[in-house]
């Protein structure tokens, strides 16, 4: 690609945290790079986790399952969402675990002969998305689920406050036990914890950590993560404006004094949204603050003193942290990252080697087996 707009990941640092999480709780991982690996490319950020020991891949959709499954991956791989009991045959023949989540759910499946479907009992423990509330309901399921030849091999559930209410995690895990404790079966894979949960939830019955976010260093516990993903532009046009002229669609910024203004190629259709206006991005030194609209594919920026073109500019990075850039704009991490959009080029770093996007396509079909 030819657009100076990309998102760097830097997969040493990637296999890093996933090895220091992995060290912290003691237990199995379970990557979810759901969402193409919350943006980041899930082939390439499976190569990194897979290094670092993770045990099980997970994902969102049946789509994203078999994306992977398409890239080379061939171990353990669970969805976490809902799936069509009509794809009953696909999930088994492509090696899949699902959940069952609830009722409906199961007697569909066990319309579409599901012998060999593994299957991870889903518990809703308060979070009220999917997941069996109810524990005769679950029984019943995982009965009649095992008797119809499914592979039962896990049961989980997923906590909605990790990040600061202890009280409830643990109520959550509570109801969690009771559940576990009723199915009495020896499931392979026994999994709550998300990021959060992972560094500082200790329990006696779970042997999986589901870590997602966590894999690009953010962890509200744990403050020695590295950092691998940021973006960057680079500077398309610089120029001087005369005090009073205004900047963009809808002339919303005016001059102050004679003014130097930068054009950078990144604009809201590259997630780098318009609630941006007004927030800073970092260049040669400068804090440089986005003046005007941000427009579909391109922004102007103040700079204190001029510089050439090409000049590299910070979106996030070093310099400016993800989690300032997400609280800046009322959101949270996970969000910036999933929305940069498909046409900002990822490039990636591992074993210290850059690696670019067309280089990675080419080394694709043998990416993800380490
Ligand atoms: C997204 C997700 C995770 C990962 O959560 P993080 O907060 O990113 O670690 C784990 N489990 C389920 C069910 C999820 O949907």
């Amino acid at each position: 690609m030819y657009r100076n707009t990309w998102m760097e990941v830097n997969l040493d640092a990637v296999e890093y945290n996933v090895r220091r999480l992995k060290e912290i709780c003691g237990k199995k991982i379970i990557a979810v790079l759901k969402a193409d690996a919350y943006g980041c490319g899930d082939s390439h950020v499976a190569k990194a986790v897979l290094a670092a020991g993770a045990d099980m891949l997970a994902v969102s959709s049946l789509d994203e399952a078999l994306m992977l499954r398409n890239e080379g991956y061939d171990g353990e791989l669970l969805i976490l969402g809902a799936t069509d009991p009509e794809d009953t045959k696909i999930m088994i023949e492509n090696n899949i675990s699902v959940p069952a989540y609830c009722p409906e759910w199961a007697e569909k499946v066990l319309k579409h002969n599901p012998a060999g479907l593994k299957v991870h009992m889903k518990v809703d423990t308060g979070m009220n998305r999917i997941g069996f509330k109810n524990q005769e309901e679950l029984k019943m399921a995982f009965d009649r689920l095992k008797e119809a030849g499914c592979l039962m091999e896990g049961i989980f559930t997923h906590f909605c406050c990790a990040d600061f209410d202890e009280i409830f995690t643990n109520l959550q895990f509570d109801r969690f036990r009771d559940a576990v404790e009723l199915l009495d079966y020896p499931f392979k894979w026994i999994h709550c914890d998300n990021s959060d949960a992972t560094v500082w939830f200790k329990d006696p019955i779970s042997n999986a950590c589901r870590i997602g976010i966590s894999i690009y260093g953010i962890n509200t516990y744990c403050d020695d993560l590295r950092h691998p993903v940021s973006l960057h532009t680079t500077v398309t046009m610089v120029k001087k404006v005369k005090p009073g002229e205004k900047i963009g669609y809808g002339s919303t910024y005016t001059a102050r004094k004679e003014e130097i203004i930068a054009t950078l190629p990144i604009g809201y259709a590259d997630g780098f949204i318009r609630a941006n206006k007004g927030r800073s991005v970092w260049c040669d030194g400068m804090m440089c603050e986005v003046v005007g609209n941000v427009c579909m594919d391109q922004v102007m920026i103040r700079l204190e003193h001029a510089v050439p073109l090409n000049t590299p500019v910070e979106i996030f990075g070093p310099h400016i942290h993800l989690e300032d850039m997400a609280s800046d704009l009322n959101t949270i991490p996970y969000e910036i990252i999933c929305l940069i959009s498909g046409r900002v080029t990822r490039t990636y770093i591992w074993h210290s080697e850059e690696e670019t996007e067309e280089n990675a396509r080419l080394l694709k079909s043998a990416v993800i087996t380490v």
